[in-house]
């Protein structure tokens, strides 16, 4: 603050001035909204709404739809009548109820999520929690909590935020879920998932993750919804949802942005 705008305060009474800055500010937030152009959130090509994709670009967004594995969320070549099961959650049921995921992990989804993940750009962060809001909608009927799959605090501090919380955070806010960032944590630090097997990958994350005392009391007996950006394998979500069925959870449900259609194909 300057030394004129610190003598004006002094002289005018402070609920005034108040007034005038909140008016002034909602002015020029509107005035923002009119002068940047609105541009696609992955091309950054001039497009019709803030916050948003043009159309080109949401062309190239495989959003999964109806029919699904009621299990795995996967797509399904054809519906049929009821509650419809994979070939691959029937031979190999996942430690989790249902997971759910708002677009196939590829492309333009793919850019998105990367340049969420590392530099947390909000906006995309909001485009993301939309879809998942409106992926999980079966899901978050009856849910109890959302659960962001945790950091080990070594990487928080290095990377600053956890995705998975931020968008747990977002869908808590437009879902009215309460947002539980503290009942899970990862209690050892994991080699990175990047180049290695499904196997390995189950390997590298059992027991990595456990309910603290304070969040059995808030997960017993409740629905909880793990959130993440992405299911490759699943094995990190796996061993969550282990650990939270441990604690004594009702149900385990999982919501991400996007997953890998095809579980074989595990690069990141
Ligand atoms: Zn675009």
């Amino acid at each position: 603050m300057t030394e004129e705008a610190a003598d004006t305060d002094r002289r005018v009474p402070r609920g005034w001035l108040a007034g005038v800055r909140r008016n002034l500010g909602a002015a020029f937030s509107g005035l923002g909204n009119v002068v940047a152009p609105a541009l696609c959130l992955s091309c950054h090509d001039r497009t019709a709404s803030h916050d948003a994709l043009c159309a080109g670009c949401w062309q190239q967004v495989a959003f999964i739809t109806p029919p699904l594995c009621h299990r795995l969320g996967l797509p399904l070549p054809f519906g049929g009548d009821g509650l419809q099961i994979s070939a691959a959650a029937a031979a190999d049921p996942p430690p989790y109820d249902r997971a759910r995921a708002a677009a196939a992990f590829g492309g333009v989804a793919r850019e998105l999520i990367h340049d969420f993940k590392y530099s947390d750009r909000h906006e995309v962060r909001r485009l993301l929690a939309h879809w998942m809001v409106r992926a999980g909608s079966e899901i978050l009927v009856d849910a109890d909590i959302l659960v962001p799959v945790p950091m080990t605090r070594w990487r928080l501090v290095r990377r600053q935020f956890n995705q998975a919380a931020l968008l747990a955070r977002e869908i808590s806010r437009s879902s009215g879920v309460r947002f539980d960032p503290s009942a899970l944590v990862k209690t050892k630090r994991t080699p990175t998932q990047v180049g290695s097997s499904a196997a390995q990958r189950v390997a590298n994350v059992a027991g990595a993750f456990a309910v603290t005392a304070a969040g059995r009391r808030r997960v017993a007996g409740r629905n909880v919804i793990l959130i993440d950006d992405v299911i490759t394998t699943g094995a990190t979500v796996g061993a969550c949802a282990r650990a939270l069925r441990a604690a004594g959870a009702q149900r385990v449900d999982v919501l991400v942005a996007a997953m890998v259609a095809d579980p074989r194909r595990v690069d990141l």
